[in-house]
């Protein structure tokens, strides 16, 4: 008896609080390790208000309910560690579902929104051996999709198919964003609804001369590409999950261009046609096509959904920052030489990530500092632009 009571003691002596890595986004609760969402009751919205600033026993947790489904859903986020013990360092914390792979680093266009506008990569592929080893350190996880993207064409990629080949064999998905200048007959033919979650096309107008100004490309061959897509959207509307037109570049006629887009696309299937806030890229980029942001004031932040649940991998095997780290300046570790798990909880990245979810005051010279996808706060009434 006096057992019991002594472990009760050492229950109700445990502080708990909130984890780092969750936050609100209207009336959803998201959490970054998990990708848990939890929907709230119009009454939770200033419920979760003062659960993300609460600290304390668990029972300081269940004393702020008023209604019965508020004590389930503190029930439900103690059981599934949204809410845990205050010393527990959540720094080390990781786990991938999102994977960029960099299978080639250059591109046949420079749009006028994209660092490669302002300093073009070289040409460079990724070996077979180096993608062997990602394909096969990824397998473990649950793999939501595979990209084969940063700031590249990924059709130049003279192994792009048998890649496919290999993501079919090891039941990954291809998720690839294209200009669709490549995107012949005979890889339309070759792709399968089963090996796609989704396909983002690049295409900023639908006027010849408009696009090839954007993309910095021959008007020669925008007749062309607008088949492709017309051809690719036909076979592939309705039959993986996200089909999209990507209208970038910040002008006056950006809403102009999209209606234009969608009423020629809308013909040959389902297709969503979505204006982008084309950014800075975290400082890789600033011109007149795209907004530009900065956070140099503030020395805490909130979080940042890619250092918890995405991995990136550059051409020769390295993991890097994320997508938005156009020069990879913030390299993580080499796949060649550690695993997953060792990179991404090394003391180092363990580190950054307390600087970017707001554990430590964040160095100032992060390109998160320039980034759009930063959280500045933990409960905002709308998704940030992107
Ligand atoms: S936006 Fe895409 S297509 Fe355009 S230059 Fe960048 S990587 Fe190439
Ligand atoms: S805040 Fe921006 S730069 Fe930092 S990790 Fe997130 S996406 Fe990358």
């Amino acid at each position: 008896m006096s057992q019991i009571n002594y472990q009760s003691k050492q229950q109700s002596d445990i502080i708990y609080k909130m984890s780092m890595f969750s936050h609100v986004i209207g009336n959803q609760l998201f959490h970054d390790i998990s990708s848990e969402e939890y929907i709230l009751q119009p009454h939770q919205n200033s419920l979760f208000d003062q659960l993300l600033n609460l600290t304390g026993p668990k029972n300081d947790f269940f004393s702020i309910c008023s209604k019965p489904e508020d004590l389930k859903l503190i029930q439900k986020l103690i059981d599934d560690r949204v809410i845990l013990p205050v010393d527990e360092d959540e720094t080390g914390y990781y786990y991938p579902f999102l994977v960029d792979i960099e299978t080639n680093r250059h591109c046949n266009a420079q749009c006028v929104y994209c660092p490669q506008s302002e300093s073009r990569k070289k040409k460079g592929v990724m070996s077979q051996v180096i993608f062997d080893n990602i394909i096969h350190q990824i397998k473990p996880y649950d793999i939501e999709w595979v990209a084969f993207t940063h700031y590249n064409e990924p059709l130049l990629d003279p192994f792009f198919t048998e890649r496919v080949i290999q993501l079919r064999e090891n039941n990954l998905k291809l998720y690839f964003t294209t200009n669709a200048t490549l995107l012949i007959q005979k890889v339309i033919d070759f792709l399968k609804p089963n090996d796609l979650v989704g396909v983002i096309f690049n295409l900023p107008s639908i006027e010849p001369e408009e696009w090839s100004h954007f993309m910095q490309l021959p008007t020669h061959l925008f007749e062309q590409t607008i088949r492709q897509m017309e051809m690719f959207i036909d076979k592939f509307s309705d039959k993986i999950e996200l089909l999209s037109i990507f209208i970038n570049g910040t002008t006056e006629n950006q809403d102009s261009r999209r209606d234009n887009i969608d009423k020629h696309f809308s013909k040959f299937g389902n297709v969503e046609v979505v204006n982008q806030n084309s950014h800075n890229r975290a400082g890789s980029i600033s011109n007149k096509y795209t907004n530009s942001y900065s956070h140099i004031n503030q020395s805490h932040f909130y979080g940042c959904e890619r250092i918890a649940g995405h991995l990136h991998v550059s051409w020769e095997g390295k993991c890097f920052l994320c997508c938005q780290d156009y020069y990879q300046s913030i390299t993580l570790g080499d796949l060649q030489k550690n695993s997953i798990k060792d990179i991404m909880s090394s003391n180092e990245v363990k580190k950054l990530r307390g600087e970017i979810y707001g554990v430590y005051p964040m160095r100032q010279n992060l390109p998160c500092r320039q980034c759009v996808q930063l959280r500045k706060k933990r409960n905002v009434v709308s998704q940030i632009p992107y």
